[in-house]
């Protein structure tokens, strides 16, 4: 999990270039909403903040015009793809090959924040373009809203996130054929001085894109990655091991943010004198 940067430019001028390139009576009908997409868009933008984002309107689009509109997302206009692409090169480099929704899998996809089914106007408009991974945009579907009105998942381009870890780990220590393997399992908890109420929405993200289970499974291929780390340092002492993958660690934390569930892992792993003992040099 981690903070997005948003495109610079105008939204309206990508969309202006993706009409451009249609042609026949689709060409023709999307060139004259653009008037009123324009208007559309800037209530938007005005409202793209973390207590009001929420209270943007449903429009009452005819099939015609819903169809016109995702069929800017679904194209392959050029002028998409180089918003696309211009989307995942503003990211910080070293975490923009990660979903910023969950911090695992590669971000091949774009997330509609505000699904497009629901709002087809803002289906090319960069500020509801979210990388991430085939898992979340699956996970998240048209999920926007819960009944009282709240959102459902942070939104990484404006919503504040927590700045001190948020993830509690408890791990069993088994030994496998004389080598000792975890079995993590994480929890969520609210840092100190986090309100109550900023903490339900990053509750909800985590349950609806079932994210422990997910770190879950994949913290042995992690461990791995540790172990083979700690093994290539060739420390003939614990304290010497412990050092270096500190400062491992402390690198990790600079590209990754104090929020990514490895960052978790990998502290909880390291206090762990026996697996440290495992990794030295006979
Ligand atoms: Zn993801």
């Amino acid at each position: 999990m981690h903070k997005l940067r948003r495109v610079a430019g105008v939204p309206g001028d990508y969309l202006v270039g993706i009409i451009g390139g249609k042609n026949g009576d689709r060409g023709v009908r999307l060139t004259s909403m653009v008037a009123g997409l324009s208007a559309h868009y800037a209530v938007l933008e005005a409202a793209y903040t973390p207590a009001r984002i929420s209270g943007i309107p449903v429009q009452a689009w005819t099939q015609v015009q819903k169809n016109d509109l995702l069929h800017c997302y679904e194209s392959t206009a050029k002028a998409l793809e180089e918003l696309k692409k211009l989307i995942t090169e503003r990211q910080v480099e070293g975490i923009r090959d990660l979903c910023a929704y969950c911090g695992i899998g590669a971000p091949r996809q774009f997330d509609h924040y505000m699904p497009k089914a629901k709002f087809p106007e803002f289906s090319v408009h960069f500020y509801n373009l979210v990388p991430c991974c085939g898992s979340c945009n699956g996970l998240k579907g048209e999920t926007w809203l819960k009944h009282n009105g709240a959102r459902v998942f942070i939104n990484f381009y404006i919503d504040s996130l927590p700045t001190s870890p948020i993830l509690e780990l408890d791990v069993q220590w088994l030994v496998k054929n004389g080598k000792r393997v975890p079995i993590a399992s994480f929890d969520l908890v609210r840092p100190a001085g986090f309100s109550t109420a900023k903490f339900a929405l990053i509750e909800s993200h985590f349950e609806k894109l079932e994210l422990l289970a997910r770190y879950r499974d994949q913290a042995h291929t992690e461990f791995l990655a540790l172990r083979d780390a700690a093994l290539a340092r060739e420390a003939k002492t614990v304290g010497v091991l412990r050092k270096f993958l500190d400062n491992y660690l402390e690198r990790r934390v600079e590209t990754l943010g104090p929020l990514n569930w490895r960052i978790a892992l990998h502290r909880k792993l390291e206090e762990h004198t026996p697996f440290l003992q495992g990794c030295l040099k006979p």
